[in-house]
């Protein structure tokens, strides 16, 4: 099968060859969604390469290696002083309009993984999934449609899992529907707090087998131990968020980890009660991407209705979260990168959360090469995505490129020089 090249790519590679003299980064076309990337540092998912290139044709990854002189046609794009990596996943956002992924891949977040519609109808957040599938500026987005759960809120006309009939009916719509996973919700803390009931062993256990049987993956929010022995119990896959009480607990890390149940720990949540949000919007790398609804959800006061709301009360939430994920770390378990992220529920937000998140994580104990592939590869795998999450041949070129090296200093993930979505360059 020969190749042809184009006057047109030789003029534009000519063009690109002079630009990289003078001014680097050189444009690109977007429409081509072609380019080399030359001599930067590769994170490809796994591991680090140096002095490296990247070859991008059509939006997929054609070549990676030194020296790709057999690709110089291509726009060239120079690398060095940068480190490119696979596109961020978050694994735990919450969708509601286009406004989310759009911001999100401002972030170099390029999928997004969204964990259940509790409040937004399941029809709105599955039309901004195929709006995202074809759209350039948005991230693409996943998502479990409605989540399961024994009680909805007033306004809500989702409905609820009250019995075992009740949960395999619950799992076939979704798998009639489209959804891409099941996620139900184990709400102990919730329970203990509010009075709201919670969802038995029973119920738990029939929604995650009928998912199954469904070929499709189930995750589940817990708050409490008790919760997390439930959903261990009922088979799931893994886990939204870690328990608020009780410690690094040796004993239930190991158990997670010995079932191989990923847990998605979402510490950008408690610590956004905190200075996480003002740690984001006053870094000075984020500038000229905060927007004024962004700069107002980083900036508005957020309550934590079952932390307590005095900063004692938030510091020990946050703390108590974070041996959690510690003792997660010292078990092995895979962790994967979420934020929690949502325009109005949470003080997470899209895309830009995800970078305090992989600071946060890194300080309980992952190294930067660990929650580097947690936010990229360890979540291709885990969510069944080949097609993305590693920079390596045959893969969309959904990539971020950063000034500095990640792996020396974890925040120049924040430092974002750009983002491609399957190759075509968010401008
Ligand atoms: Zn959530």
């Amino acid at each position: 099968m020969g190749r042809s090249v184009s006057l047109g790519s030789v003029v534009l590679a000519i063009c690109a060859l002079v630009a990289l003299v003078s001014a680097p980064p050189t444009a690109q076309s977007a429409a081509d969604a072609s380019f080399l990337v030359v001599n930067a540092r590769v994170f490809d998912g796994d591991r680090l390469l140096e002095g490296t290139d990247v070859a991008v044709e059509s939006g997929i990854i054609r070549a990676v290696g030194r020296d790709l002189t057999g690709w110089q046609r291509l726009a060239l794009i120079d690398g060095a002083n940068s480190t490119i990596m696979p596109g961020l996943i978050d694994a735990h956002a919450h969708v509601v309009t286009v406004a989310d992924p759009r911001q999100a891949l401002q972030f170099g977040v390029t999928t997004v993984l969204d964990l259940g519609a509790a409040n937004a109808p399941q029809a709105q957040v599955f039309g901004v999934r195929q709006a995202a599938r074809v759209a350039t500026d948005m991230a693409e987005v996943f998502s479990a449609g409605f989540l399961a759960s024994t009680r909805r809120p007033a306004d809500s006309t989702r409905p609820v899992v009250t019995s075992v009939d009740e949960a395999v009916r619950f799992a076939d719509a979704r798998r009639a529907d489209g959804a891409d996973y099941l996620k139900l919700q184990l709400n102990g803390a919730r329970s203990a707090s509010l009075g709201d009931p919670n969802m038995s062993e029973a119920i738990a256990g029939a929604l995650v087998a009928r998912a199954h049987a469904n070929g499709m993956k189930a995750i589940a929010h817990v708050e409490t131990l008790a919760d997390v022995d439930v959903a261990l119990a009922a088979g799931v896959d893994g886990l939204a968020h870690v328990w608020r009480r009780g410690g690094a607990n040796a004993d239930i890390a190991r158990r997670i980890t010995e079932r191989g149940v990923f847990v998605i720990a979402t510490l950008a949540i408690p610590d956004g009660f905190l200075q996480g949000r003002s740690r984001l919007r006053d870094d000075p790398r984020f500038q000229g991407r905060l927007s004024a609804p962004l700069l107002d959800h980083l900036t508005r006061p957020f309550t934590a209705p079952l932390a307590g709301n005095s900063f004692e009360d938030l510091r020990a939430n946050y703390t108590a979260h974070r041996e959690g994920v510690q003792g997660l770390v010292q078990a092995g378990a895979t962790l994967l990168v979420g934020t929690d992220a949502s325009a109005a529920a949470t003080p997470a937000a899209h895309g830009i959360s995800i970078h305090r998140e992989i600071e946060l994580l890194t300080e309980a104990g992952l190294s930067p090469l660990q929650v580097l592939r947690a936010a990229t590869s360890t979540t291709a795998d885990v969510f069944s995505l080949p097609d993305r999450g590693r920079i390596v041949v045959g893969r969309r070129a959904d990539l971020v490129m950063v000034r500095g090296n990640p792996i020396d200093d974890i925040t120049a993930t924040r430092d974002i020089v750009r983002v491609w979505r399957a190759g075509v360059a968010l401008r």
